[in-house]
């Protein structure tokens, strides 16, 4: 079987992790921790950031950070992964849910100055594929109603908005370095601070609430409580394995754009033909070559081609449900329809793409579409 995903070891990892044990600390904020985060700050040009266990666990700092309370209103994407809204939800916020635009999973910019109510206290944004949101126009809004954003980049490592670094365009970013993504250390993440007023309570939370990098830093005496927090930071073994994939940043993120661009092109004769929809990305956005999909004409189209590659040793998957269409969402929130959602709920698929993809494997799946469509 050509698996949907498989996670990309460069060979270092483990050279690095011996190098954390034999360094004799291996809790959070150690060298690996360090080494990471002047990776970000000096290669990428984030201004300041926290690896953390998860992306997950950056958007929960995000929600503590942005003192988010019970009733206050957060607008979001439906179109998204369930920790975008959890990380709100778990502080007692009310989510609105946004449609995307018909052309493109992302929220609909349009549509959020129509959502924002006396409550709204934050827009998170989600890059879905690692493809850019409407930065300016969201960041407009924002601004004139004196709200904060959250960049949602779990998928957008190395990905631009009109040149500029995803991540670093609102006043938090959230990075996800879970094995289904470009980057990955098994199960971690990142925050990145742009507004430097949440400099220092945000490393004040990400240590469980105390003072402790600063006492170390030998600016304050003593080591105490001063706020909320939890044990957001990993452990220095993930650093360390994170450390080995950033050193191959460039030669990772290369084999994933030339293996969606090979997509693109394999499939662009059938999309020309209308039998299916390939991604569309604005023009002040970049491709990070994180996922490749297409949209089949209807769900159960899209099951029988699921099926087909399925019968002929590719694994190919969906998502997302739409968190508005959750158990979770529906128990208390009546018929919301978000018809774009809906739509690419129904009709995308996604096709393998991993490193290790090799040619003839992809041009196997690339041939095993045409045939499911020439067939009919
Ligand atoms: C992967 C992902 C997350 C969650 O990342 P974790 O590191 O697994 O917590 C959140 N949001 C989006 C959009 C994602 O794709």
């Amino acid at each position: 079987m050509i698996p949907f995903n498989k996670p990309y070891m460069t060979g270092d990892e483990l050279y690095y992790i011996k190098d954390a044990v034999l360094r004799g600390k291996i809790s959070g904020n150690g060298y690996y921790t360090q080494k990471c985060h002047n990776f970000f700050k000096e290669v990428i040009g984030f201004r300041n950031c926290l690896l953390t266990s998860s992306c997950t666990d950056a958007l929960e700092m995000a929600g503590i950070l942005i003192d988010i309370k019970p009733g206050d209103e957060v607008i979001m994407p439906s179109y998204t992964f369930v920790s975008t809204a959890n990380a709100f939800v778990l502080r007692g916020a009310k989510i609105v849910f946004a449609d995307s635009y018909s052309d493109n999973p992302n929220i609909d910019a349009n549509l959020i100055e129509g959502l924002i109510t006396s409550k709204t206290k934050a827009i998170v944004v989600v890059h879905y594929a690692g493809v850019a949101c409407d930065m300016d126009t969201i960041m407009d809004i924002a601004n004139n109603h004196k709200l904060f954003v959250i960049e949602d980049a779990a998928q957008a490592i190395d990905s631009y908005y009109k040149g500029r670094p995803l991540g670093t365009i609102g006043h938090l970013g959230t990075f996800s370095f879970h094995e289904t993504k470009n980057i990955i250390s098994g199960e971690g993440g990142m925050l990145v601070i742009n507004d430097e007023r949440f400099d220092k309570r945000a490393e004040i939370i990400w240590e469980k609430g105390t003072n402790r990098s600063a006492f170390f830093r030998g600016e304050v005496d003593k080591y105490s409580w001063v706020d909320v927090g939890s044990s957001f930071l990993p452990s220095d073994v993930t650093a360390a394995f994170l450390f080995a994939q950033l050193e191959n940043l460039k030669k990772i993120q290369s084999r994933r754009k030339t293996l969606w661009n090979q997509y693109y092109e394999g499939l662009k004769k059938l999309e020309n033909e209308g039998l299916f929809e390939l991604p569309s990305i604005p023009a002040y956005a970049s491709c990070n070559g994180h996922l490749f999909y297409i949209l089949c004409k209807h769900v159960e189209e899209r099951s029988r081609l699921i099926t087909h590659l399925k019968e002929n040793g590719v694994y190919a998957v969906f998502h997302y449900v739409s968190l508005h269409k959750s158990p979770f969402y529906e128990l208390e929130n009546d018929n919301l329809e978000l018809d774009n959602c809906e739509m690419f709920s129904e009709r995308l698929l996604r096709l393998p793409l991993y490193y290790e993809l090799h040619m003839e494997d992809q041009n196997k799946i690339i041939n095993l579409v045409i045939s499911f469509f020439d067939e009919k």
